[in-house]
């Protein structure tokens, strides 16, 4: 939540049409703001406190969708409580000008063509995402990248060797329970369910991932990824000339295998809004992430070569280089 004394306030218009964001006034702290809030919010529909205005005495409350705000903005005025209530929607501040020219995400995974690429949405409830936040900040030991806070499971990974052998903390039992409910028939959920490392990332707002391949011979041919808490836009590459970009809601489960796995590197702009299909989406305050990985070890038998470490791969040098620079800089390394 932004509170409107401090410097990087959200700008804010008047809407005409219904949006996703509600300008409730008067209130005079975040407080007061959010004890409405709990008044007015069907439980799943997202709602948050997005910014305090005390010159003005409004708060911004955010929605997950239209559908919710709606719902909101009846039951606020069903309370008749003395409160103002009105759409409203972001301005266009002078940092976001540029965000019509950055790499369009779309929202599908099957638009960016990539083989292997899945996007599972709602794939955690909203009690289950709880839950699990409160897991990874209760549980296992934190290490401080410059840029963001990781916590491993099962094993520790390691930023200079780009694998996993030292055991750790075991994993939630509740991380490994939701993998239970991916489809039986998609690529990769074998390796999926014998899933043995899990990695816990928070991201705050603005912060990405460099890009990279997780190491073929180290973990098996599934990565998963969940977001939880905040959205975020994943970029894939084959080279520095294209790139394809997902738009990662909060409680999706993305899913790597075959090309998405092995060939494409994927990583996420350090920035603080993407253009999703179009719009200009804020990322939220913090994104936390559970990665899930089987460990492997032996040759790798992957169909990309020019990629592999384990025969030495042109490209997968190339990775390792950069991989023995960035034990200078880890926050440059992957998860
Ligand atoms: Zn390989």
């Amino acid at each position: 939540m932004v509170n409107g004394d401090s410097a990087n306030v959200p700008r804010y218009r008047r809407s005409r049409g219904p949006t996703t964001r509600l300008r409730v006034s008067p209130i005079e702290s975040g407080d007061r703001a959010r004890e409405v809030l709990e008044r007015i919010s069907i439980r799943g529909d997202d709602g948050r406190v997005e910014s305090v205005c005390d010159r003005t005495r409004s708060v911004t409350l955010a929605f997950a969708s239209v559908d919710a705000s709606s719902r909101a903005m009846g039951r606020l005025e069903a309370l008749d409580c003395g409160l103002r209530c009105s759409w409203t929607e972001r301005a266009v501040a002078a940092g976001e000008r540029d965000v019509a020219e950055r790499t369009m995400a779309r929202r599908r995974a099957e638009d960016l063509a990539i083989p292997g690429l899945t996007l599972i949405e709602n794939f955690v409830s909203v009690d289950e995402e709880r839950a699990l936040v409160t897991l990874a900040r209760e549980s296992g030991e934190e290490t401080r990248l410059a840029r963001r806070r990781v916590k491993h499971f099962g094993y520790a990974f390691d930023y200079g060797t780009r694998d996993a052998n030292e055991r750790c903390e075991a994993i939630p039992s509740l991380a490994l329970e939701i993998l239970k409910r991916l489809r039986s028939d998609m690529i990769g959920y074998q390796s999926a369910i014998r899933c043995d490392q899990v990695t816990v990332n928070e991201y705050p707002r603005g912060t990405g991932l460099a890009p990279h391949v997780d190491t073929h011979s180290a973990f098996g041919e599934t990565i998963l990824s969940l977001t939880l808490e905040g959205c975020a836009v994943m970029e894939f590459r084959t080279s520095a000339e294209e790139n394809r970009a997902l738009f990662l809601p909060r409680r999706s489960m993305l899913v790597l295998s075959a090309d998405a796995r092995y060939r494409w590197q994927h990583y996420i702009p350090h920035r603080k809004f993407d253009n999703v299909e179009g719009e200009t989406i804020a990322r939220d305050d913090v994104r936390l992430s559970y990665t899930f990985r089987e460990r492997r070890s032996g040759p790798c038998m992957c169909a990309f070569p020019m990629q592999c470490d384990s025969r030495d791969g042109a490209e997968s040098k190339c990775s390792k280089r950069r991989a023995g620079k960035t034990q200078e800089f880890p926050e440059l390394v992957g998860e």
